[in-house]
């Protein structure tokens, strides 16, 4: 939003700059007349209309001669016309189109209302390439050496200023000009005449211009250069700089030759080169500049054909003398037109467009496109053509810098952007962290916990397992084994002695007469009668022996590696806790129990069935001989 405000203010202030450039630029003056035949006629023109006055129009010239101000006083020559200012290339003179190389007279007679003495000055710019200047038949300036060849002339291009005294209200001024070595010969720019102060004054503006040009060309590609260096990833900048340098050596090479004031020895050969060369290196410079700023938009092929062509005039112009690459003059303003149009072409594309810059950028370029082509059809307002030149640099100049300092800007703001962006990442992900461990803490504790209890719900289902694996064996009421798992183990017991040949004696016991204990006291007073026959047994049996009940009030003791004899003994022991037991009884129920004992010897073959039922039998006698004893 920022950018877009400065932008504006930055905009206004070229236009305001441009104004204040247009405001010195020196524009024909109108109403003034032409030379006609040789003679310029100021009768009647105001003082101030008179103070500076370009000598356009007719001259006298005669070709392939040298004359002085002693030849015209005879009166005898034959004179023919050509336009001033213009190249003498291609102008028709005494009947034949005269070609670039040559030499010749001019001479213009100038009539003024003047008082005689009066200072006047000439300003003269680029004559092509030598001259020599009378007036009033005083050699007054001159530029390298004139001649009639190759080898007797000297080339200089030096604008210069000359003061001289009039004589009389009417001017003579001969110019001897001789060119060999430029591709166009002749007065190509308007000579001026004026009060001395004048011209001056307008000759001072001119090259103030051209040094503000020169400052603001050099300083910005000297700030580029440094910008490159300091960061050399940004090519936009190198290519940049480098224009503004070339344009910078170029402007001392052009309009009021600055670099010729400093050496006015300075080799014209040279000279010439380098207004070209750097021309046409400013353009390359230009195009690879466009090129890195925009490297999506730019066309890579006609980025290369610019280069090719641009290299080629380059090289032509280092190994060539100043006459062959003057001639294709048109080349480099077509090859600056083409890259010109071609960059206006790409500005205009909406998505460069829309920045500010983009449009100083278009401004710029449209200034020198309409300059160079001023130039190519409309060569006489050479000087004008020149500040627009002039403008068109520094706009484009400027706006450049202005594309390149917004891209700064933006790439800055970004950069801070992200480093923002970055910071609140580093907190977000330090409190990500934080928050992380916290939960990472809690779900080890969580885990720690369920683990835990996993633990003991194992340990409490083992425990269950166990238990219930430990009552489906026992027989709940007494504590003994129960019927299936004493069967197991009385098989194999029987096993184990058939394998190991030990007896095993097997009894089978049957309470007396619960029945009538039932049905007299009750059933709970005969399940107290069926534990408390459990336990005795049970308590006095060996730690090898077992006893399991059978059903109702059977109950059978399995006595392992005991023969019936000794079973007999181990029975009348128990029997004997019995009687104990009913002696203390204090409900006056006895528990009288009958038993028979089965003894199992090794190889006999006997089933556990049949054992148990001998031991059943066995018993079934014992009841019975002990009833009828008993009665
Ligand atoms: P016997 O002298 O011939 O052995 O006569 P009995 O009354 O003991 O009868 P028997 O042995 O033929 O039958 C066992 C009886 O014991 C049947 C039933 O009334 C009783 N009885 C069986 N199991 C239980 C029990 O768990 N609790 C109680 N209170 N009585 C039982
Ligand atoms: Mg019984």
């Amino acid at each position: 939003m920022g950018l877009k405000i400065t932008g504006r203010y930055i905009m206004l202030a070229v236009l305001l700059l441009m104004l204040a450039i247009s405001g010195c630029i020196v524009m024909p003056i109108s109403g003034l007349p032409d030379a006609r035949e040789g003679v310029l006629d100021l009768h009647g023109l105001d003082q101030k209309q008179l103070s500076v006055v370009p000598l356009s129009g007719q001259w006298e010239f005669y070709w392939q001669k040298l004359y002085t101000s002693q030849d015209f006083k005879t009166g005898q020559l034959k004179a023919s016309y050509i336009n001033v200012p213009a190249n003498w290339n291609n102008q028709l003179v005494g009947g034949r189109i005269l070609t670039g190389n040559g030499y010749g007279t001019y001479r213009l007679v100038v009539h003024t209302d003047e008082s005689p003495g009066s200072l006047k000055a000439l300003h003269i710019s680029v004559i092509d390439s030598a001259y020599k200047i009378w007036v009033d038949g005083k050699l007054i300036a001159s530029n390298g050496a004139v001649g009639t060849s190759k080898e007797t002339m000297v080339p200089q291009n030096l604008p210069q200023i000359v003061l001289f005294n009039t004589l009389s209200q009417e001017i003579e001024i001969i110019i001897q000009v001789s060119n060999f070595m430029s591709f166009t010969g002749g007065i190509g720019q308007s000579i001026r005449l004026g009060e001395a102060n004048a011209v001056y004054n307008i000759a001072n503006r001119e090259e103030a211009i051209q040094y503000f040009m020169l400052g603001i060309a050099l300083i910005m590609g000297l700030y580029h250069l440094l910008l490159y260096l300091l960061r050399k990833q940004e090519k936009a900048n190198l290519y940049f700089s480098l224009m503004c340098l070339f344009f910078s050596i170029r402007t001392l090479f052009v309009g009021s030759m600055i670099f010729m004031h400093w050496f006015p020895g300075f080799n014209w050969q040279i000279a010439t080169k380098i207004e070209y060369f750097t021309w046409t290196m400013g353009i390359l410079a230009f195009m690879a500049f466009l090129y890195h700023l925009y490297p999506k938009k730019v066309d890579k092929r006609v980025a290369r054909l610019v280069n090719l062509v641009g290299y080629s005039v380059g090289l032509l112009i280092i190994m060539l003398p100043a006459i062959y690459f003057s001639s294709i003059n048109i080349a480099f303003q077509l090859l600056f037109l083409a890259v010109a149009i071609y960059a206006l072409v790409l500005l205009l594309q909406p998505v460069i467009f829309k920045h500010t810059d983009t449009k100083l950028v278009i401004m710029g370029l449209l200034l020198l496109v309409i300059a160079v082509i001023t130039d190519m059809f409309f060569i006489e307002n050479n000087l004008q053509r020149e500040m627009w030149v002039a403008a068109g640099i520094i706009m484009l100049v400027f706006s450049n810098s202005m594309a390149l300092s917004v891209r700064y800007t933006e790439a800055f703001e970004r950069a801070q952007n992200l480093m923002l962006e970055r910071e609140i990442m580093v907190e977000t992900m330090k409190k990500m962290n934080q928050d992380l461990e916290i939960k990472v803490k809690l779900r080890t504790a969580e885990l720690k916990n369920s683990v835990e209890k996993l633990n003991k719900e194992i340990q409490e289902r083992t425990a269950a397992q166990e238990q219930l694996k430990v009552f489906a064996s026992m027989d709940v009421m007494t504590g003994l084994y129960n019927r299936a798992t004493g069967m197991a183990m009385l098989e194999k017991q029987l096993q184990l002695a058939e394998r190991n040949d030990y007896r095993v004696t097997v009894c089978f016991t049957d309470i007396d007469n619960l029945k009538e204990v039932n049905d007299k006291h009750g059933h709970m007073v005969g399940d107290q009668l069926i534990i408390t026959a459990a336990q005795i047994i049970k308590n006095n049996v060996r730690e090898s022996d077992f006893v399991f009940r059978m059903g109702g009030d059977e109950f059978v003791a399995v006595f392992p590696q005991c023969s019936q004899m000794e079973a007999q003994m181990i029975w009348q022991r128990i029997n004997k806790n019995f009687d104990e037991n009913n002696d203390m009884s204090t409900l006056g129920i006895k528990i009288s129990i009958s038993y028979g004992l089965a003894e199992y010897i090794p190889g006999s073959g006997i089933k556990m069935s049949e054992l148990i039922d001998k031991a059943d039998a066995a018993m079934y006698e014992h009841k019975i001989s002990r009833s009828n004893g008993a009665g």
